[in-house]
């Protein structure tokens, strides 16, 4: 029989017809459009009348890096200044896996049922490099996230820890004007960003888990140190010794630390977000701090340190910016760099060329 192969027409590779392009699916779509931004004064209007839609969108204009939404923001903020400040500022921290995530669940609802209103913000420097925040994600507090109450926002995503935690003090002040009387700022326990989120709250409570004997092996001191309140989280079941332990422990630890500015002595609970239990001990350790460091003044003065400091941090930030993203600058390092490299310049002579160059340019 002949084999089909011989067949002179035979061919092995060949191109068959394709399919002509399709009609769309949706003929009525039409390219989706951005809505222009509001003017100035009707976002600040929206914020001061709780609108989470308007409020949503300016934290948007806050975190983008177009310079003509900063200077939007800027704007934004500046009248909603007025409108700040009354909020309980509260810092959440632990190692992932501490239950930050639940607890928040818990403590906001604790807040809300009590006729407050709770933004949830976060920092977190490393969702620049996972491209996805793990802190503060609506997904993680199922329970808040329904609440009208409740305003979530994921930690900004660009940039440095300082750009990022710039960007969580402005949103502190919108979601203020806003009228949300309680923020937290929660931040992954693992390390630099305990510092930003310190400089820009009243209250820093420190969630941990009872561990098997070696508690205090894993916690930086200094991270310890800033703490006005440790909590000890999943006391329930078999754990409650252990939790009741680590208490123990922590208690004659802190008694080590030097007396705190405020004068007020941290507090060391266990609770369990799980099982709700112990949540209005740990928000009366809260209420009570913020009575006594309201009576002797401490309060104001924290929060008039922390302006100074986020005045000379934006500044530090903006003459940084201005400098590297200088284009003749950029050229300028590049080739500095390369001969520093080599050994042909000294870091020295290098930083101080270009820092004249920039000075006369
Ligand atoms: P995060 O990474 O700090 O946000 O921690 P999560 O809130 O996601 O909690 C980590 C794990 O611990 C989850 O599986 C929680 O269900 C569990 N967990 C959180 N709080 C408690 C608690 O109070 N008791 C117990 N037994 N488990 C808890």
């Amino acid at each position: 029989m002949q084999h089909p192969e011989n067949d002179e027409k035979y061919a092995s590779l060949q191109v068959n017809a394709g399919v002509g392009s399709q009609p769309s699916v949706n003929p009525y779509l039409k390219k989706i459009r951005r809505k222009p931004l509001p003017p100035v004064s009707e976002l600040v209007d929206g914020i001061i009348k709780g609108d989470m839609t308007i409020l949503s969108r300016a934290v948007t204009l806050v975190e983008s890096i177009n310079p003509d939404h900063y200077a939007l923001a800027q704007e934004v903020i500046e009248k909603c200044l007025p409108y700040s400040g009354k909020s309980r500022r509260i810092g959440i921290t632990g190692v992932p896996g501490a239950g930050k995530s639940t607890s928040i669940d818990v403590f906001g609802l604790h807040v809300i049922r009590n006729g407050g209103k709770l933004a949830v913000l976060a920092i977190d420097p490393s969702s620049e490099r996972t491209k996805g925040s793990i802190l503060g994600d609506k997904t993680r507090m199922e329970k808040l996230s329904l609440q009208e109450d409740a305003f979530i926002r994921p930690s900004p995503s660009a940039g440095s820890l300082g750009g990022v935690a710039r960007k969580t003090r402005e949103t502190i002040v919108l979601c203020e004007a806003a009228g949300y009387d309680n923020i937290f700022v929660e931040t992954v326990g693992v390390g630099q960003s305990e510092t930003a989120v310190h400089s820009m709250v009243d209250f820093f409570l420190l969630i941990q888990l009872a561990g098997t004997g070696d508690e205090l092996q894993g916690i930086k001191r200094g991270i310890m140190e800033m703490a006005d309140g440790i909590v000890i989280n999943k006391a329930d079941g078999d754990n409650i010794a252990r939790a009741q332990l680590a208490q123990a422990q922590f208690k004659s630890a802190l008694h080590l630390f030097p007396p705190t500015d405020s004068g007020w002595q941290p507090e060391v609970l266990t609770y369990s977000g799980y099982y709700e239990l112990g949540i209005p001990e740990v928000w009366n350790m809260i209420d009570r701090y913020f009575d006594f460091v309201k009576a002797n003044g401490y309060f104001e003065r924290k929060r008039n340190q922390q302006a100074r400091y986020w005045m000379y941090e934006t500044i530090d930030n903006r003459l940084r910016q201005h400098f590297y993203d200088d284009p003749d600058i950029a050229a300028m390092l590049a080739e500095r760099e390369r001969l520093v490299l080599s050994n042909r310049l000294s870091s020295f002579i290098a930083a101080r060329d270009v820092l004249d160059f920039y000075f006369k340019h």
